[in-house]
């Protein structure tokens, strides 16, 4: 057994968390109506404009990921409003579920798990809706429970020619990991959580509004209160909060965002994808498979088939063995894949360390030689080395 004291998270949130964010968090709270609480807010929330690349409202929401997604359905849209959902994976599902919670009207987009969704699906849809019926597209960018990355800027194209609907985006474990620039791409609604690229706990998620989210705001008439982004925005105004926000989990977004612009947003999509490659390519030389097409990889997490082996098996022994913790296979993939996380506070080291355990363990079963295991790191070591 390893020495339980020395986790190291390899899942798609939470994920790892600098020694910096730590200290923030570990100081005496302040009063979130102070001069010095609103200089914060003024500061993450320039901050979370830039990593957005927008020049919209970027709010703050004490809540998880899904607290996010749900605010933006329920502040744009009516009871009844006819919407899009994509859907190939858990999360796509989730979206279904609270989309059908509101009495919205769903037409559902799906494609096989693994698989992304086809924007030409999307493209036929809205081109059919004459009357101008359908008030919001939703769809997950990065699906984390596939390994799966959707075409987000082609299935946006499509929606601004439709003119009417709203994107409503789940990037949570894109934004922070590949480039989601939010204006460029005319993104209405996105979606994300402070325990994924953010490199912070979970307890904030973040939301970012267009002016044409905004305007649907006006119409909508599902019942919100906590959720009513209308107060954030109006607080935003004045660098505060319409209630008592979580404090630390705000100063060590302060210090996250000033490490992220420290890095530069290149430099962040560049590691991400160089850590992409290098997992993905020595999965393969260790003779595993892949389980997303390797067209459309998750920048954040590799999702990766076990054959015969039980996958959850493998992963309790890379735990405690090593100490890793990697992620399991939802619903009917349980067993049959783990996930390596690879978001947020990553570096080389992690990867290199968590390609050696994998092989260490498939040698251990005899399912490798050493030479394979070798090329596996050698594979992995050239896509890390390469500029
Ligand atoms: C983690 C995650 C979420 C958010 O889930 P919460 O548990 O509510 O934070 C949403 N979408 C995707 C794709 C995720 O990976």
């Amino acid at each position: 057994m390893a020495i339980q004291q020395k986790l190291s998270l390899m899942i798609p949130g939470p994920t790892p968390v600098p020694e910096k964010v730590l200290q923030a968090l570990s100081k005496h709270p302040i009063g979130h109506r102070s001069k010095e609480f609103q200089d914060l807010v003024e500061s993450t929330s320039s901050n979370l404009q830039w990593l957005h690349q927008t020049k919209n409202d970027v709010l703050t929401i004490t809540g998880s990921g899904t607290a996010a997604m749900e605010a933006g359905i329920i502040n744009t849209l009516s009871k009844g409003d006819k919407v899009i959902c994509g859907e190939n994976g858990k999360f796509g599902e989730r979206w279904v579920k609270v989309a059908k919670e509101f009495g919205l009207e769903v037409i559902k987009i799906d494609s096989e798990w693994g698989t992304p969704l086809n924007p030409e699906e999307f493209k036929k849809i809205l081109e059919e809706d004459k009357q101008k019926e359908i008030k919001a597209v939703i769809l997950t960018h990065s699906e984390t429970s596939t390994g799966v990355i959707n075409d987000l800027e082609t299935i946006s194209k499509y929606i601004q020619e439709h003119n009417k609907a709203l994107s409503i985006i789940d990037c949570v474990t894109s934004l922070g990991a590949c480039n989601v620039p939010v204006d460029e791409w005319k993104l209405d609604i996105v979606a994300s959580g402070s325990q994924k690229g953010y490199m912070i706990p979970p307890g904030l998620s973040f939301i970012a509004m267009s002016q044409k989210a905004w305007a649907a705001a006006e119409q909508s008439n599902l019942p919100k209160f906590y959720l009513n982004l209308k107060s954030y925005r109006k607080s935003l105004l004045s660098n505060s909060n319409p209630y008592t926000p979580a404090v630390n989990l705000v100063f060590a977004l302060d210090e996250a965002l000033k490490m992220m612009r420290e890095e530069g947003l290149e430099n962040i999509f560049l590691r991400h994808n160089k850590h992409k490659l290098a997992m993905s390519n020595a999965i393969k030389a260790l003779n595993l498979r892949l389980f997303a097409n390797e067209k459309c990889l998750s920048p954040s997490i590799t999702a990766i088939r076990t054959g015969e082996m039980d996958a959850e098996k493998f992963r309790k022994t890379i735990k405690n063995k090593f100490d890793i913790l990697l992620a399991g296979g939802q619903d009917h993939l349980k067993g049959k894949i783990f996930r390596v996380g690879h978001l947020g506070y990553v570096n080389d080291r992690d990867i290199i360390t968590v390609i050696t355990a994998i092989s260490n363990v498939l040698l251990d079963l005899g399912q490798i030689t050493a030479k394979e295991a070798g090329e596996a790191l050698v594979i992995a070591s050239r896509y890390l080395n390469a500029k």
